[in-house]
């Protein structure tokens, strides 16, 4: 091991995303007299602005690209370092950064996030979504695009299909609604008439994602290259919103066409010139004689050519760099495992946010899912259990795994998802209660044995506060039947 300093810091926390920057953040601020470092591969940090409490759990945040110093500014005993982690020794204590510096810790926080889930990685002609420089790879491949094909049915397939315009999107699902991930059938037929219809104009001047400044930008590319496979550094997981700023234009004048293929996942992907030489194959090509560059064949035997594909298939923990010579114990999804202080199975080893998985016995509301408000609620749980360790308190598992929670955009629609709101894990032992005007809200409640465990709200419904707390009471409302959706009733006043 070859070093060129070894500095040994109390805390080191890995990863600028959303999970490491609030970690930093709470270790920061409750303990300003120890050392803190936040190593990122990035240039850049992710940080939480607008922080909203809407109700007990349910919280809402814009999240900011910002240059480093912000946070050093804040906080004087935090040094941000910026070089990937190529190696961890858990027994020795140390990190080693691709720039060939060696750091010691007392406790360490793993927040490196996930990667994006690829058909294939060695062609140039897959794209996927995770960072603000693949969005802007993305976003200059769009212009000269006349039709793609977009694989996978979670948040950032929904999102892409719904901001794509000039460009005509084949989505390519294998459920048998869209939007699997979020909600049920209901839900997506609610949406579905929204693909066809014209985004309403933007009003809202476009925030500024990324700060640059010379010194960084140099930095940026410097470790964009990556070393000698010729990957790129992973960046931060991008914000809600990630898409107002970037104008996603095909070529074409015409506004919004998604076309959705059900039930069917992706067979081969072709070259032209590898469709050309196939000859034993028979492709039923559902579109014109024009030539494409890549050609999707899919398992409903049909073959489509476009210009290239956009893989939004789900994300891999980005665990890669902490694992050789290492014992973590990683979870079936490939995270690493943690427990309710957010340990994992190395000593003196945490991790939060996307590239660990939550092992310990969770509320029977809660579930874990990627997204940045859990990135958030792990960074600074995990903060506080590393504060906590050092000062010998002892502390609970944060209020806000009580109840899963999450607000949203899907469409332009205001999406609230509570519990399991989508019955998960309920077996068939429960009932649904619906609201649904057309255009406007889908209310849909969960409930089991006459408690609600669950809801999903879409629209304007201004019922987040009330279910919420209905979720959390667990008040048996068998009496109130299908009052509880009744839009005559004020509910509020009802429970009040
Ligand atoms: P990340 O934000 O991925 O941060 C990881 C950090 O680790 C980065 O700073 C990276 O540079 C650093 N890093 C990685 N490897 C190393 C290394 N070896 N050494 C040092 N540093 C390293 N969630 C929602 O809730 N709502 C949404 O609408 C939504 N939309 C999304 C849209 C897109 C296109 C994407 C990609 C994700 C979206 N998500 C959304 C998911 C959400 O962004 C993530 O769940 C969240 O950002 C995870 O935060 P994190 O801090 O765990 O990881």
């Amino acid at each position: 091991m070859a070093s060129k300093t070894r500095k040994t810091f109390k805390f080191v926390v890995i990863g600028g995303g959303i999970a490491g920057v609030t970690c930093v953040e709470q270790l920061s601020y409750s303990l300003p007299s120890d050392d803190v470092a936040l190593i990122t591969a990035g240039a850049h940090i992710k940080t939480v602005t607008n922080y909203k409490q809407v109700a007990k759990v349910l919280e809402e945040f814009d999240v900011e690209e910002q240059p480093a110093s912000v946070l050093e500014e804040k906080y004087s005993n935090l040094t941000v370092i910026h070089s990937p982690v190529k190696r961890l020794h858990t027994q020795s204590h140390l990190v080693e950064t691709e720039d060939g510096h060696i750091y010691g810790y007392e406790l360490l926080c793993i927040c490196s996030g996930a990667r994006p889930k690829l058909l294939s990685h060695d062609k140039p002609y897959i794209l996927g979504i995770r960072d603000t420089d693949s969005a802007q790879d993305f976003q200059k491949q769009l212009t000269k695009a006349k039709r793609i094909v977009v694989i996978g049915n979670g948040g950032i397939a929904l999102e892409l299909v719904y901001e794509v315009e000039g460009c005509q999107v084949i989505w390519v699902v294998k459920d048998d609604a869209i939007g699997n991930a979020f909600f049920d059938a209901g839900a997506a037929k609610f949406l579905t008439p929204s693909l066809g219809a014209d985004k309403p104009k933007r009003v809202a001047p476009c925030k500024r994602s990324r700060y640059t400044t010379e010194a960084q930008t140099f930095t940026a590319d410097r470790h964009r290259r990556g070393h000698d496979s010729g990957h790129t550094e992973p960046g931060s997981a991008l914000g809600p919103d990630w898409h107002r700023d970037l104008v996603l234009k095909g070529s074409e004048e015409a506004s919004r066409r998604v076309s959705v293929e059900y039930q069917c996942e992706v067979e081969k992907i072709f070259t032209s010139e590898e469709m050309l030489n196939s000859q034993s194959e028979t492709h039923t090509l559902d579109t014109d004689e024009e030539k494409w560059p890549v050609y999707v064949k899919l398992t409903n035997g049909k073959t489509f050519g476009c210009d290239f594909v956009v893989s939004a298939t789900g994300v891999t923990p980005n665990t890669e760099p902490f694992l050789h010579g290492n014992s973590f114990t990683l979870a079936e999804d490939g995270g690493l495992r943690v427990d309710d202080h957010m340990v994992t199975s190395e000593p003196d080893v945490y991790a939060a946010g996307d590239v660990c998985t939550a092992c310990w016995e969770h509320s029977s509301l809660w579930q874990q899912m990627r997204l940045w408000t859990q990135a958030r609620q792990m960074g600074w749980h995990a903060g506080r259990c590393m504060a906590a360790r050092v000062l010998s308190e002892t502390i609970e598992l944060d209020f806000c795994f009580e109840l899963f929670s999450h607000i949203t955009k899907f469409f332009n629609y205001k999406v609230v998802l509570l519990g399991k709101f989508n019955a998960q894990g309920l077996g068939s032992d429960y009932e649904l209660l619906l609201r649904y005007t057309k255009g406007q809200e889908y209310v849909k409640v969960v409930l089991q044995r006459g408690r609600m465990v669950g809801a999903v709200l879409i629209g304007e419904t201004d019922l987040e506060e009330t279910f919420e707390n209905l979720i959390l009471n667990q008040m048996d409302l068998t009496e109130y039947g299908e009052d509880l959706l009744n839009p005559d009733v004020d509910i509020e006043d009802y429970f009040d």
